[in-house]
């Protein structure tokens, strides 16, 4: 998670609520690391679904939301809007977003960097 200048509920709230999770539907792709992808197959056959995953040339993978049974990510619960794998969500997922996105409410609580020569 970066820094931000909420708490993790407000945090969960803003994604859940006021975005409905929209980095995790949509025409989005969710790169996996190499370490990630049987992990990822693991928990969705947990949770009684299938992941879909182009596997790259490094041993990772990419989740193409559209190509999903749902069009969604796979771990995304339709109706809370919550990541159903949320303590174990890959890489990407926890460093994002790292700087002000365009659509993504969240973004704009990141704790501002520190102007040069300021300490932090
Ligand atoms: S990180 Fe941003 S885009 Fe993703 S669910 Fe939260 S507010 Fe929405
Ligand atoms: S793993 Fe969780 S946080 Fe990451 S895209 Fe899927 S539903 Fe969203």
């Amino acid at each position: 998670m970066p820094d931000l200048t909420v708490s993790p509920e407000e945090a969960s709230r803003i994604c859940m609520k006021e975005c409905r999770a929209m980095c995790c539907r949509g025409p989005i792709i969710l790169r996996l690391d190499p370490d990630e992808v049987t992990g990822f197959y693991r928990l969705a056959a947990d949770l009684g679904t299938e992941a879909r995953i182009n596997r790259t040339a490094d041993g990772g993978g990419n989740v193409l939301f559209l190509d999903q049974e749902r069009e969604c990510c796979p771990m995304l619960d339709t109706a809370t809007s919550g990541c159903r794998i949320y303590d174990r969500r890959p890489r990407v997922c926890r460093e994002f977003p790292r700087k002000r996105e365009p659509g993504c409410p969240l973004s704009e609580h990141i704790t501002p960097e520190p102007e040069p020569g300021q300490t932090p």
